[in-house]
């Protein structure tokens, strides 16, 4: 028996959300819009390494003025998702492939995104957030397992759900991704990822859209049911 999964594939997918499967930061833009701007100067403290993220996501979490869950949902729903984001879901799953969504944002609008474009259902390992009496109250679950930088580190989740013989695909664009980098074989970057990547010598393919990562992906699958195939497997 090997490590690949039950249809032979070896392949397991982690993504980022924020600029990643949002075509936007979803959660600097909500902390912006619910802090009138004040919330830049935290970010821009986090940026240049002088505070970790989870002292800047509780910064910027006192910052935001009170909010009901309506209004928060409200602003939410005017963030799109990547189009090429369900074709990736799709093939994931009808290949049965492991995809993973790992993000240092908040399950609070990941999951209610997701939900409205008929993504439910997709594990995701993020902080959490729940809005009482108003106020967005933030929690780490994943704390322990960091590396002192993030607040819920993808290092780790890589780590542990990375299985020894699988090739880990990982797709980000930003600060918050560089601890998966080294855990992860193969790198789809863009933005500041892809800036690390290059400052580093680190391999890494480019994407603009999902659709780039889907068409690398597809080949690789179609090649290894062929080879099934061919030794009289089933596909
Ligand atoms: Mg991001
Ligand atoms: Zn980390």
């Amino acid at each position: 028996m090997t490590e690949s999964n039950r249809n032979g594939h070896d392949l397991i997918i982690f993504s980022d959300f924020d600029g990643t499967i949002a075509r936007r930061d979803v959660g600097n833009r909500l902390f912006h819009y619910f802090s009138e701007g004040k919330s830049e100067e935290v970010v821009a403290r986090w940026k240049a390494g002088e505070i970790d993220s989870r002292e800047c996501l509780r910064r910027e979490s006192e910052l935001a003025r009170d909010t009901t869950l309506e209004e928060f949902y409200e602003f939410v729903d005017g963030f799109d998702l990547d189009p090429g984001f369900g074709d990736l879901v799709t093939l994931c799953r009808s290949h049965d492939l492991p995809l993973y969504i790992v993000s240092d944002g908040l399950d609070l609008y990941i999951r209610h995104l997701l939900d409205r474009h008929g993504l439910d259902g997709l594990p995701v390992f993020s902080n959490r957030a729940i809005i009482d009496e108003g106020r967005l109250n933030i929690t780490w679950p994943y704390s322990d397992q960091s590396c002192g930088q993030c607040g819920n580190c993808k290092g780790y989740h890589v780590r542990r759900l990375k299985k020894p013989a699988q090739t880990a695909i990982y797709i980000g664009d930003g600060r918050s991704d560089v601890c998966a980098v080294p855990e992860a074989d193969i790198i789809f970057a863009k933005g500041d990822l892809a800036e690390h990547c290059r400052k580093e010598n680190i391999d890494f393919f480019v994407f603009d859209d999902f659709s780039t990562v889907t068409e690398a992906i597809r080949p690789r699958l179609i090649a290894e049911s062929e080879n099934r195939a061919t030794r009289g497997e089933m596909p």
